[in-house]
């Protein structure tokens, strides 16, 4: 119910309301006996006298355009930083009692509480100043609508808009950055992110991308009402990374699996620092000659500036988290029996010892604390206390797709795999 803190008016009052007005007008202008003299009962009303009304003045409309407009129109409301719905509904003339009504009006309500500066709401208030009906844009697909119906109680619903997909594709080769061949296919940022994280257990997107790398990407566009209103997911898609080529497929688990329904999730990254922080561009020459310079000491160095996080391999345990002048600041995280994984010079560290930590989780900073000329990773991997290159060595298979679910997945896959040679196809013959 909403509370009705105005006493209803009928609308023939209206008529009175400006003569209301008037008569205070009246009241000013002549000495208080002519004015007093004109008072009558209603059975001797007399044409062209004004006559005062028991009326409270205080809830008249502000102003007599507004009690002159006709019907009643929706006003809409941008949300101000610091709004909440409180002032919104005192900017509207509503009362306290509307407030709580209304936030009060089911479950779904609630989402007022959420506000953001920059949201739109629009509000409706009959001619006698009730509250008659709210709709909120919370997101482009969806609003909640509040509305009184004719005996005052609140109806709450809300209304979804069909998100309707249409798959597009782009495809690219690396000249001399991902990022930058990315840009040039058309991706954007947020697609460029996605397709390393994709196949980021399987390529180094910081070290081992060369010239000549190539991406062919299936993802969705999305239309409300015929209208573009942003990128999907990343469908299907394929890497070749120095002649290897990585195929991943989504399936409707959120999921990305190989064209055989292998996950493309694995127990360690390959890269514990994101690309997109490793210099943009890398040698085309086939060693990197960091890579090369720092080989004799069992790790891998990944120059970035100083402050880069860094992100544990795998799900782990904190063994050391400590500082001498060699490693400078360090963190070793053990993953099960046999995976120990390394990460020198940090500037800063943020786990301690005893920590279990999430594959991707940050564990520290880059920097060049100890036995380092520049700020760097040095990142170590060691199978049974052997020290291994993450890149080649053999590591635990992936999960296979729960095998209810295999038929299914496979046909997805085949007709996507489909859609992959064609844009090939597409490609060349475009070239
Ligand atoms: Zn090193």
């Amino acid at each position: 119910m909403v509370r009705k803190t105005i006493k209803k008016l009928p609308r023939p009052h209206k008529v009175l309301l400006s003569s209301a007005l008037s008569f205070l007008v009246v009241l000013m202008l002549f000495p208080s006996d002519q004015v007093s003299a004109s008072k009558g009962t209603a059975n001797d009303l007399i044409v062209g006298q004004y006559y005062p009304l028991d009326l409270p003045l205080d809830r008249f409309p502000h102003t007599e355009h507004e009690a002159e407009v006709d019907g009643i129109e929706w006003k809409t409301y941008v949300v101000r930083s610091g709004d909440n719905l409180a002032k919104i509904f005192d900017r509207a003339g509503l009362s306290p009692q509307d407030v709580y009504a209304v936030s009060h009006a089911g479950k779904a309500a609630k989402r007022l509480l959420k506000m953001m500066p920059g949201d739109e709401l629009d509000i409706l208030i009959d001619e006698d100043q009730q509250f008659k009906s709210l709709s909120y844009y919370y997101s482009s697909t969806e609003t909640l609508n509040i509305s009184a119906d004719d005996n005052g109680k609140l109806v709450t619903s809300i209304n979804q808009k069909q998100i309707e997909s249409r798959l597009n594709y782009v495809n690219g080769t690396v000249e001399n950055s991902f990022w930058n061949a990315g840009k040039k296919s058309g991706m954007s940022d947020q697609q460029i992110m996605s397709l390393a994280n994709i196949f980021g257990w399987d390529i180094d997107f910081a070290l081992e991308l060369r010239a000549g790398d190539h991406f062919n990407v299936i993802y969705e566009d999305n239309f409300i009402d015929g209208e573009f209103v942003g990128e999907g997911n990343i469908v299907a898609a394929e890497f070749v990374n120095q002649g290897e080529v990585f195929t991943a497929i989504r399936y409707d688990d959120g999921n990305y699996y190989t064209p055989e329904g292998r996950s493309l999730r694995k127990s360690f990254l390959r890269a514990p620092v994101n690309f997109k922080y490793i210099s943009s561009k890398f040698n085309p020459n086939r060693f990197h000659p960091i890579q090369k310079r720092y080989k004799p000491h069992n790790g891998i160095d990944y120059r970035a500036n100083k402050g880069t996080p860094v992100v544990a391999a795998g799900d782990g345990k904190v063994i050391k988290s400590s500082y001498n002048r060699f490693n400078g600041h360090y963190v070793f995280i053990q993953h099960g029996e046999k995976y120990v994984t390394k990460y020198l010079h940090f500037t800063k560290r943020a786990v301690k010892v005893g920590a279990k930590v999430k594959q991707g989780q940050v564990i520290g900073y880059v920097g060049a604390t100890g036995m380092a000329e520049a700020p760097h990773l040095h990142y170590e991997f060691l199978v049974n206390g052997v020290h291994r290159n993450p890149r080649t060595v053999k590591l635990p298979k992936a999960q296979p797709i729960d095998s209810n679910k295999k038929q299914q997945f496979l046909q997805v896959a085949e007709q996507y795999l489909a859609q992959l040679e064609n844009n090939k196809r597409i490609m060349l013959a475009m070239n």
